[in-house]
């Protein structure tokens, strides 16, 4: 058998699972411990207080779930929400497609609102629909659809909601955007809102991170959905005495705690403004490419990752993102479903610096040459606008100033 590790690191710029930091690695690697020992409380205390900072609540009840977003949706409906209850969803991707996957599985009576993949959630619509429906029980939008690169206008939904005079819980899948771009829970009236540790916090896979408001909190009693695993109730109990009601990931509550440390360090608001330069400079190596963004409206551009349709020399990103991978040893994000083989995807969320994205956007750039893409772009030209971009808005580190 054959084997070979190619020199150098392997460069991995997908949307989540994203690069972990040595120090969260350290965190993790730790001997077993009893998490019904007196000490342990003080992990759970810290874990549930990390998770209010991230997502800008101080009303809100958190929750730290082993699983993942999938998990963390099926919290949120079911500790909510009754069966047959009515809810607007958007669909503009395979997350939100799934998301209403799962909303019809679970026999909620879903309210599709289809749009292009591309575009995000049109409040005009959600406004009147909500109208026509006064029964809506609630609100479901995926805050940044990873499929797509798009990031929804969350206050606008909610203010849409408040004209239409809605009752109904504001539902956010924050899976791809919470801790990358901006997300305030309380202040935009979100209700319940959930994310899973692989994509901003740069922690494995494993967690699935909930917040509930006091309204969503309020459903609970008259909720008919069935809860078990991921009851807040059963939750609530051994959380408020340091527990949990199970055995929870142990390594990765230390690997939360870690990068949480990480991201108050760096201070969540500059975490987020670092997340919409490192966009902001991939955008501009593309338009230096000629590429056009996914995304059909500047407002919806997404922080987190940015997906690029295809020049006509790739026929299929599929090919295209295997390509990288073998020639470069650099990971990709491929186009999902819908737009599968038409777009690539370049994850630039959770622990990363502009010199890790220039490398991506370098290859990137070698790889659309060698595909016989960019002939009218002179050498280099991607990466030269990028660094300039970077070059300008980079930030000196703070102990080294
Ligand atoms: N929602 C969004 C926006 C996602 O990007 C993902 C995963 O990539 C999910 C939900 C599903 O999360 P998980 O794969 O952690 O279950």
């Amino acid at each position: 058998e054959f084997s070979y590790t190619p020199p150098g690191k392997h460069h991995l710029f997908v949307p989540g699972p994203t690069n972990i930091p040595d120090s969260v690695q350290r965190e993790m690697h730790r001997a077993s411990l009893n998490h019904r020992d007196p000490f342990f409380k003080t992990v759970t205390y810290q874990a549930l207080n990390d998770v209010k900072y991230l997502f800008k609540t101080h009303q809100g009840q958190p929750y730290v779930f082993p699983g993942t977003g999938t998990g963390a949706w099926e919290a949120g409906f079911t500790n909510t929400l009754s069966a047959g209850d009515k809810v607007i969803m958007f669909r503009y991707g395979q997350f939100s497609h799934l998301w209403v996957d799962m909303a019809q599985r679970l026999g909620l009576n879903v309210i599709c609102l289809e749009e292009p993949w591309g575009n995000g959630a049109d409040e005009v619509k959600l406004e009147q629909i909500l109208k026509e429906h006064p029964d809506t029980k609630a609100v479901c939008v995926v805050h940044n659809e990873t499929t797509t690169g798009v990031t929804s206008d969350l206050p606008a939904c909610r203010a849409a909601m408040d004209r239409a005079g809605s009752d109904a819980l504001l539902m956010v899948d924050g899976v791809s955007s919470i801790g990358a771009c901006e997300f305030k829970m309380d202040e935009w009236g979100v209700d319940i809102a959930v994310t899973g540790s692989q994509k901003a916090l740069s922690l494995p896979t494993g967690l699935a991170l909930v917040c509930a408001s006091p309204k969503a909190k309020s459903k609970l009693a008259s909720s008919n959905l069935k809860k078990v695993y991921y009851s807040f109730e059963d939750m609530d109990k051994f959380n408020a005495v340091g527990g949990f009601p199970y055995t929870p990931s142990i390594p990765l509550l230390y690997g939360l705690i870690e990068a949480m440390r990480l991201i108050k360090e760096e201070g969540l608001d500059n975490v987020i403004a670092r997340h919409a330069r490192f966009a902001e400079g991939t955008r501009a190596a593309a338009k230096a490419w000629g590429l056009e963004t996914l995304c059909t409206q500047p407002r919806w551009h997404s922080n987190s990752l940015t997906v690029l349709k295809a020049p006509p020399e790739i026929t299929d990103t599929s090919d295209f993102v295997t390509y990288m991978y073998c020639k470069y040893n650099v990971s990709l994000g491929l186009g999902l479903s819908e737009v599968q083989g038409k777009v690539f995807r370049i994850g630039h969320l959770g622990s990363m610096d502009e010199v890790s994205l220039l490398g991506a956007i370098a290859a990137t750039e070698m790889g659309l040459r060698d595909y016989g893409a960019l002939k009218n772009v002179s050498n280099g030209a991607g990466v030269g606008a990028a660094l300039d971009y970077f070059r300008r808005t980079a930030r000196m580190i703070p102990t080294r100033d």
